[in-house]
């Protein structure tokens, strides 16, 4: 992509209402079947439709077809078992029942190869592609198999590969790997965290990027924030050993947020996503306020390096908000744009 400052959102877009109840993560689904089949790939072109229009430049499936962005995709691996379910404490924040690694994991078949070709075929823009990553992966799990954190995010890693080459293949342009696990567990980040998500990206020509955040603005979220003081330094512990790694973009939370600007430092060289919409609040940005936080993150970005995004998905948000906020964030991008002459 040539154009300076291409948006991007993080993730998850809203679903329409009549394919899940809206403003609800893990929503579940209201269709059945084939119907439900068809709803996920109209909603999906409805959110792509919604991406183009307010002027969004990489764009993406806002993760119509999946209810959860790690659960849908561990969902088609062997070696889980969906019955048996665990209540375990997800991020050192809030419990959830989940899943239980039984076996082996392996990826029987591709998990979203087609949804890949289908938005392919429906647009000429750049495509971006969100996979959880392989800690996040674990995280949300409970293991009575392998019984090694690590072990198994090498073994989700070699998977999350092999559907990564076939999304490469079916025309992805950026993959995304989504790790607010990243801001929680630094000694394992530096332990294995960068090293696993450098074997899932092992050998792909696309472009890839992590997201790192604080979460969707839902309550448990809102509450451990509270307790991070005024300064937020959790990316301090991840950012000098990704800025050594073979990741391309780094995904952050930026507008709203006590993340300090200049962290971004850290990750010199790097092309970064600078989250200038706030998820976490039903309140729509102006321009203005998103071409400030572009403009801070410039004192720390090359231009040519900066990619204007979202904080983190905006799933649970009513739909016109999440559109207003798109819009918000290509016209800010768009003022900065012309400030620099471009
Ligand atoms: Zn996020």
């Amino acid at each position: 992509m040539n154009k300076i400052l291409p948006t991007s959102t993080a993730g998850s877009l809203p679903k329409p209402s009549w394919l899940a109840e809206p403003e609800k993560l893990w929503s579940p689904w209201k269709l059945e079947g084939e119907e439900l089949a068809g709803g996920k790939r109209d909603a999906l072109l409805l959110s792509l439709h919604d991406q183009l229009h307010a002027g969004i430049d990489i764009v993406s499936d806002g993760e119509q077809t999946r209810q959860h962005f790690v659960t849908t995709f561990i969902e088609h691996l062997s070696g889980v078992d969906f019955e048996k379910r665990e209540t375990v404490r997800i991020r050192n924040r809030y419990d959830a029942s989940v899943p239980t690694i039984v076996g082996e994991v392996s990826r029987q078949k591709p998990v979203f190869v087609e949804d890949a070709k289908f938005l392919r075929q429906h647009t000429k823009q750049p495509i971006k592609w969100a996979l959880p990553g392989p800690m996040t992966m674990i995280d949300t799990l409970y293991d009575s198999h392998y019984k090694s954190r690590e072990k198994l995010a090498w073994e989700f890693a070699k998977i999350l590969n092999e559907e990564a080459r076939e999304l490469e293949a079916a025309g992805v342009d950026i993959i995304q790997f989504d790790e607010p696990a990243f801001n929680v567990f630094f000694d394992e980040v530096n332990d294995w965290g960068v090293a696993t998500l450098e074997r899932a990206i092992e050998g792909l020509k696309c472009e890839t990027a992590v997201h790192i955040c604080y979460g969707y603005g839902i309550k448990a979220n809102t509450d451990w924030k509270q307790t991070l003081g005024s300064e937020w330094r959790q990316y301090e512990e991840s950012f000098p050993k990704l800025q050594r790694s073979k990741i391309d973009l780094i995904s952050l939370e930026c507008h709203n947020s006590h993340v300090p600007m200049d962290l971004i430092e850290l990750i010199r060289g790097k092309k970064v996503m600078v989250g200038a919409i706030d998820v976490a609040s039903k309140t729509v940005e102006t321009p203005e306020e998103v071409a400030n936080t572009l403009r801070n993150a410039l004192r720390f970005v090359d231009a040519d390096k900066l990619c204007p995004c979202t904080n983190c998905g905006m799933a649970p948000l009513p739909r016109d908000v999440a559109t207003g906020k798109l819009k918000a964030l290509s016209a800010g991008a768009e003022i900065v744009r012309r400030e620099l002459g471009a």
